[in-house]
């Protein structure tokens, strides 16, 4: 086949294909393919297109807005377009867009910026002070007479004092845990969830029933007008609207030259975690309305606006297998194998399944294509199954009569959802509890990795890890690639181990529900295993922040003969489980915020962490407006450039170390 041909069959594909997501997506609301995946096709076609122009087709994807008006609904033809806005995705296309602007204008100009909102574009057109109709964007030229379903929206004025006919645009939205909310409602009734806010929002617009989209608690931000005397600017037009009653999204700023509104889209990328509802970019306009109506549009979008689009959250791929993990308390957690996929920055090959209760209603199988999604957290999620797609070859997946690792037979807690390998001895938990005291912020023993541990349990050497302590350079170089040198290294980093601060042991013992904070508020209430270990529940429950659960689980670790023979073989090894007095909690620094990064001379991060927190101040992993101080080292990161944007103090390692000497 000639190049031509070939060019010309990869068109037909993509406009069959497009043709088909689309319908997925704007019609039934239920896409098939990340909207990654979907931009990528897009993107493939435009570019064919451009080199063989003679095989485009007039309505192309790439030419128009997506959708159609929709059966069950009467057609309106909209008194001016409902457009589309053209994407950007980094600050260098930013740059191009404005570069753009200023040419076909032939001078500066403002932006105004907006977040943009993750839902679904309607018109609202009023007369005489009535909301007289509710349009959906549809293919843009004729859109569905949503009306009534439009009426349902709280958020939506029905009353307004401006007599005269205008038309309000905005975006109707779920907030995210509405979305979850209905979501689980529709798993557990046996429906297909929503892959995302947005296609919630606009699946619930299109039922046919308005009593049942008044349950679906929509919501709406207006961003547009048109007047019989528009106000000059896109900030006064917003403003307006506002004045009139209208929801407009109080996040929004304008921005006298690129620079400005890059700072707004960085900021934004990492800030939209806190937002209540979801959205997937700014949306940068130029600001003067005049301006605006000279650069016009094109047959898919306006020339005047550009949306920065923010990494995608979602991608689609395949469940290859579904392993089973046995943690160091033994609770079995089911882990989906990924075909590897491109997703938020990084390559996914595995995702949390929760539990298996989860599996369940999901209905995920192996060979299943599904979405995962990564909204803030380090692990992905699956959020839905994609079962159009299913060959009937996928595999259901059971939970393990046994333990995978051991064989014990698995046993479900009252009151709980996971199951548990019920047998303290079992490898898998030996493993995990050993890798758990080694971490950074237990032990921090260096060089004890994951494969060293594994060797060393199957060995037989350590059956606990109070028997860490006994190794032996010798005994270490059994293991593979392990030689002198690194043997003698890490039996040095073990026994340098021994006076961690308290707080650290406490979380290295790997009790059930004491995580870091749970032990470094134990630390600053006791000075010894001894004194935790003969403190009553009731007591230890009475401490803020502890609690019950907490208590309970503390008594049941010591009351534990195995495990208090581990604490005499720590205190043997000379491990030491006291400190002289609890570690203060109000100190000079108290209540003072810090972030590190970089490399410290002094001290490692973990200790002046350490240190810091002695004095009461608060350490965290992110800056945020709340934080007081960025203590920089060497190399330092992203952090520093964040900081200076929010105009939080920038302090060097000697400088903090004078704060607390003074
Ligand atoms: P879009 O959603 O990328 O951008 C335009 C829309 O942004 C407007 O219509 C409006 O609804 C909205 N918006 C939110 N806040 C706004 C604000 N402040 N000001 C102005 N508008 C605002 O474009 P689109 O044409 O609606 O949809 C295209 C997108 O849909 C693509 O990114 C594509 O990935 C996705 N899609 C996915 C699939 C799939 O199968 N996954 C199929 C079709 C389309």
């Amino acid at each position: 086949m000639s190049e031509i041909e070939k060019a010309k069959k990869r068109m037909d594909e993509l406009y069959k294909l497009i043709s088909y997501y689309d319908e997925k997506y704007y019609v039934e609301n239920n896409p098939v393919i990340s909207d990654e995946e979907y931009d990528k096709l897009i993107h493939e076609l435009a570019e064919l297109e451009q080199k063989y122009p003679e095989f485009s087709k007039p309505d192309s994807p790439t030419k128009r807005v997506g959708g159609r008006p929709l059966e069950g609904f009467e057609s309106v033809k909209h008194e001016r377009p409902m457009l589309s806005i053209d994407n950007t995705y980094s600050e260098e296309e930013l740059r191009e867009f404005d570069r753009r602007i200023r040419r076909s204008l032939g001078r500066e100009v403002e932006y105004f910026l907006e977040l943009k909102i993750d839902g679904v574009a309607v018109s609202l057109l009023y007369e005489n002070g009535l909301l007289i109709k509710g349009i959906s964007r549809g293919d843009g030229f004729v859109g569905d007479n949503i009306t009534e379903n439009i009426k349902t929206i709280r958020d939506i004025p029905l009353y307004v004092s401006l007599k005269e006919k205008f038309e309000v645009r905005g975006e109707v939205y779920m907030s995210k845990s509405d979305f979850e909310v209905l979501n689980k409602e529709k798993v557990s009734s046996g429906e297909e969830p929503f892959a995302n806010p947005r296609n919630a929002a606009a699946g619930s617009l299109k039922l046919l029933n308005p009593k049942e989209v008044a349950k679906r608690r929509l919501k709406f931000f207006a961003y547009g007008g048109f007047f019989e005397k528009n106000p000059p600017t896109q900030e006064e037009t917003l403003n307006f609207l506002k004045n009139l009653g209208f929801p407009v999204n109080p996040e929004r700023k304008r921005a006298r030259n690129i620079e400005e509104v890059i700072e707004f889209c960085m900021e934004w990328e990492t800030k939209r975690v806190h937002l209540t509802y979801a959205i997937d970019g700014i949306v940068i306009k130029v600001n003067s309305i005049r301006d605006q109506e000279i650069l016009g549009y094109t047959s898919k979008s306006p020339r005047w606006a550009v949306a920065y689009k923010f990494p995608a959250e979602q991608a689609t791929t395949t469940v290859k297998d579904v392993i089973v993990q046995v943690g160091r308390t033994g609770t079995l957690t089911p882990v989906a194998i990924l075909e590897p996929v491109h997703l938020a920055g990084t390559t996914v090959s595995r995702a949390s399944l929760h539990n298996f209760d989860e599996i369940e209603r999901l209905d995920v199988r192996i060979g299943d294509r599904v979405f995962v999604e990564k909204a803030g957290e380090i692990i992905p999620k699956v959020i839905k199954v994609v079962k159009e797609v299913r060959t009937g070859e996928e595999k259901i997946i059971k939970v393990p009569e046994r333990c995978p690792e051991c064989a014990s037979k698995v046993v479900r807690d009252e009151d709980e959802v996971a199951y548990r390998c019920p047998n303290v001895s079992c490898p898998a938990q030996i493993k995990e509890r050993i890798i758990h005291f080694a971490s950074r912020r237990a032990m921090n023993i260096q060089g004890l990795g994951e494969k060293i541990v594994n060797a060393l349990v199957e060995t037989g050497l350590v059956k606990d890890y109070a028997d860490l302590y006994t190794l032996k350079p010798e005994q270490l170089e059994k293991i593979e690639r392990m030689g002198e040198l690194s043997s003698r290294k890490l039996v040095e980093n073990i026994q340098k181990s021994k006076n961690v601060p308290f707080q650290n042991l406490i979380y290295a013992l790997g009790i059930r529900h004491i995580g870091e904070k749970a032990s470094e508020i134990l630390a600053e209430n006791f000075t010894s295993l001894d004194e935790i270990k003969n403190t009553d529940e009731q007591k230890l429950a009475n401490i803020p922040e502890i609690g019950q659960v907490a208590a309970r689980s503390i008594k049941e670790f010591f009351d534990n003969p195995k495990n208090n023979e581990v604490i005499q073989k720590l205190k043997k090894a000379g491990v030491n489980t006291k400190q002289e007095q609890p570690v203060k909690k109000e100190g000079k620094l108290s209540g003072i915020r810090f972030v590190i990064t970089g490399t410290l001379k002094k001290y490692t991060r973990e200790e002046m962490k350490t240190q810091l927190k002695k004095y009461g101040a608060r350490v965290s992993e992110n800056i945020s407006k709340e934080t007081d101080f960025l203590i920089v080292g060497e190399n330092p990161g992203s952090k520093l450039e964040k900081a200076r944007k929010l105009g939080v103090k920038i302090i060097s390692e000697e400088e903090v170390l004078k704060m607390i000497e003074e």
